[in-house]
């Protein structure tokens, strides 16, 4: 049977649901979303669901994680198709909070990060995401008190940075991440990929592909830096416009060693015309 999930927005109504489940002994888990729901987020929904007797989807355009001139009020925002979607999810409650309530006139304080948030990756192009981030998810995690959260692995700085600051910060929640989703052709699915015209979205699987061509020749022995270097021409050539490509440790994202063998991340950032792409993989060496 499909079942409309129950969409909550006051921290009055949230408290005493969750209060409820928790006085009762049934655990608990958080997916964060922006809405615009597409499979990816659909994957960590249903992860929650398997690993929790209750999930909370929460549904937010966070204005704090985009820079004045992002597209914040271009975003796309469809609760009625989100809400179809979630219907066929074990979904026990959707929190859709205003932008009134979580940043109140008077809001005044912001969650600073170092650590796997100051790597010159993302950090470096978007300078302000990962505190507005942060801040939100500290406040859904502390509103919401799950048992855990799930983040897409898609954005692997950002799952890495909640991790270290539910630490830091003492919050009592698993962070745990669930994997990327990808169209047929390889590209990862994203809201922002709506935005891609049809000739973009022809050349935005390239990225992935380059990706795995880049971890298939550094297993095979290539060096890293030497097999980065064509692989980023080859970026060019197909009308990128590249953030970054860059191999990383995979737990710190600070740079590798000279010689460094192992497990490690492959993470790019690209722009295709007005839209940027983002995508990692594991990569050994
Ligand atoms: P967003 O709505 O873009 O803020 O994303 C909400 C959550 O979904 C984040 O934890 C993302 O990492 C995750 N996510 C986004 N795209 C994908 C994808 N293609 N596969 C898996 N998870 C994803």
């Amino acid at each position: 049977m499909v079942v409309k999930p129950n969409i909550v927005r006051t921290e009055r109504a949230l408290r005493s649901k969750v209060s409820s489940w928790r006085d009762a002994g049934e655990s608990v888990a958080l997916v964060p979303t922006m809405g615009a729901l597409h499979e990816g987020h659909l994957h960590l929904i249903d992860l929650a669901s398997k690993k929790a007797d209750r999930t909370i989807v929460s549904v937010f355009v966070n204005p704090g994680q985009f820079a004045p001139k992002e597209d914040f009020s271009k975003y796309p925002r469809d609760e009625k198709s989100d809400m179809a979607k979630l219907a066929n999810y074990d979904v026990d409650l959707v929190f859709a909070p205003s932008v009134e309530m979580i940043y109140p006139h008077d809001f005044a304080t912001k969650v600073i990060l170092l650590g796997p948030a100051s790597a010159d990756l993302e950090d470096q192009f978007r300078p302000h995401f990962f505190d507005g981030v942060a801040t939100v998810v500290a406040k859904l995690l502390i509103l919401c008190q799950p048992h855990m959260a799930i983040f897409g692995e898609k954005d692997y700085q950002q799952f890495l940075v909640i991790r270290q600051m539910a630490r830091d910060l003492n919050i009592p929640v698993k962070i745990i991440s669930g994997s990327t989703i990808r169209e047929p052709d390889g590209l990862a699915l994203s809201s922002r990929n709506a935005y891609l015209s049809p000739d973009e979205r022809l050349i935005a699987p390239m990225l992935h592909a380059i990706l795995k061509d880049v971890a298939h020749k550094v297993a095979r022995g290539g060096e890293v830096n030497r097999v980065l270097g064509t692989a980023k021409t080859k970026l060019g050539r197909s009308g990128f416009r590249l953030d970054y490509l860059e191999a990383r440790d995979r737990k710190t994202l600070q740079p590798l060693a000279r010689g460094f063998t192992g497990n490690a991340r492959l993470l790019a950032a690209a722009w295709l015309g007005k839209t940027r792409l983002i995508d990692n993989i594991a990569l050994k060496i």
